[in-house]
């Protein structure tokens, strides 16, 4: 792996350090070698610096990549703006020898000159691309299992897509797979692709920037999602702050905003302290306790079920299709119960009872490409259930039966006597309840 220079950029450094400490806290714990790099200056940024001239833009974003060639290191930054700067400044400085020779005519005066070999990478690209969502999986100590994140992608990660290519930009899917590697699901919502409306509050349209924070806000609030999370610092001021200038005005919306590497960190096991979440304007205290709250349920899954072999479900459906259950009421779905209990929802699956429909028939077991049994997982949720006394009446009715007699039904001794038939053996009830004097045991399936 190569040796890596931070590329802070300005917001992060100056207004959202915290930002700059869960990154720092999570490259160390992965072990990757990036350090400060001195004498870096604004990227410079798009929207302030190109407006004031091309050169000035160019020859600043070529400034900066000749430090890090002079370093021995390729860029990591966490801001997409910095990424689309200096990864389209060197495009451009590459397209022609002349272009690079009026880029270093500028540069010698200061002594310097770029040979157009240093590289700059966003962390999620870096995250995903080089250090691999394996790698990222083995490593988290503290899954964030059944936390809903709603991911906000942000405009410059994705676009200008031919110069960045980082991903689709109409169905972008690294940053989801980055989310879920940590075991967060990600939540679909209306306007995860769009634009934040940051920039807007720099132009002074405050009331436009509020109706564009507002709106995805309650987007992700709908879908019950437990926090946003991006990789964007401008992103995460508009969310983060402009949410707080909300509140403050009395809306009751409350969404706990979260940088990818907080989110990140959380999941390798590191400290909120350690990563700095207490500088948020929104309290990311309710997240936390959430967190905790599924940390515990799904400890409450593990204790009668193989939690490994809940998550080996892919969720392809192809079980449900041929479930005959299903066939005739679709409202049956066999996989939604595996994923309620992935999730930790043990009271809300005894609750629903939706279980104990499954007719026991073994087809779902044999359409399996895995050979996963839903029977096997159900019969733990129907034994529980039956502990608590909560079975449907007909279930309940036989085994109040088999705990008297050890049978399930009493034969009809006029319509034995009509066949021809002896009076039934005496059963052997007695000697099992002896046995077992019925009382609940609790095996794993
Ligand atoms: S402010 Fe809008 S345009 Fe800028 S990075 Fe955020 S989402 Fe993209
Ligand atoms: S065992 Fe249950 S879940 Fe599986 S196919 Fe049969 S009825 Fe459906
Ligand atoms: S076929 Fe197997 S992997 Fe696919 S949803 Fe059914 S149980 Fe899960």
């Amino acid at each position: 792996m190569s040796r890596y220079g931070y590329f802070w950029g300005c917001y992060v450094q100056g207004r959202l350090p915290h930002i700059e400490k869960s990154t720092r806290a999570v490259m160390q714990h992965l072990g990757v070698d990036c350090a400060d790099t001195e004498g870096l200056t604004c990227c410079p940024e798009k929207t302030t610096v190109a407006n004031m001239g091309h050169d000035e833009w160019l020859v600043t974003a070529a400034r900066n990549l000749a430090i890090a060639e002079d370093a021995g290191v390729d860029f990591l930054t966490p801001c997409p703006g910095c990424f689309g700067t200096l990864k389209g400044a060197a495009a451009e400085v590459a397209s022609s020898a002349a272009a690079q020779g009026e880029v270093n005519r500028e540069l010698r005066r200061v002594g310097r000159s770029y040979r157009g070999t240093a590289r700059t990478a966003h962390i999620l690209e870096f995250l995903h691309r080089d250090f691999g969502l394996s790698a990222i999986g083995e490593r988290v100590t503290a899954p964030l299992t059944g936390m809903r994140i709603a991911i906000h992608y942000g405009c410059h990660l994705l676009k200008p897509s031919a110069d960045l290519a980082v991903d689709d930009p109409a169905h972008p899917t690294k940053f989801d797979e980055l989310v879920e590697t940590l075991g967060a699901t990600s939540v679909a919502y209306e306007g995860k692709l769009s634009c934040c409306g940051g920039l807007l509050s720099r132009v002074d349209d405050q009331d436009a920037a509020q109706a564009m924070a507002r709106r995805k806000l309650r987007d992700v609030a709908a879908e019950r999602a437990d926090a946003i999370c991006l990789a964007c610092p401008a992103c995460f001021m508009q969310y983060d702050t402009t949410q707080f200038l909300l509140q403050r005005k009395g809306e009751q919306i409350h969404v706990p905003v979260l940088y990818y590497t907080e989110l990140l960190g959380l999941a390798l096991g590191l400290a909120p302290d350690d990563l700095g979440l207490s500088s948020h304007r929104i309290d990311i205290q309710p997240f936390l306790i959430r967190w905790q709250g599924q940390r515990e349920a799904i400890e409450r899954v593990r204790e009668r079920w193989d939690y490994d072999l809940l998550r080996k479900c892919a969720e392809c459906g192809a079980c449900a299709f041929d479930c005959p259950v299903t066939r005739v009421d679709v409202a049956f779905d066999p996989n939604g119960i595996i994923r309620q209990l992935s999730d930790g929802q043990v009271d809300q699956v005894l609750r629903e009872g939706e279980f104990w429909r499954c007719v026991e028939c073994c087809t779902c077991r044999e359409a399996c490409f895995q050979r996963y049994s839903m029977m096997d997982i159900f019969r733990v949720a129907k034994q529980l259930a039956a502990e608590r006394g909560v079975t449907p009446a007909g279930t309940a009715e036989g085994m109040a039966a088999f705990r008297k007699s050890g049978r399930l039904v009493e034969g009809s001794a006029s319509q034995r006597k009509r066949l021809g038939l002896p009076e039934p053996a005496a059963a052997g009830g007695s000697e099992l309840t002896q046995l077992f004097e019925w009382r609940p045991e609790r095996r794993r399936p």
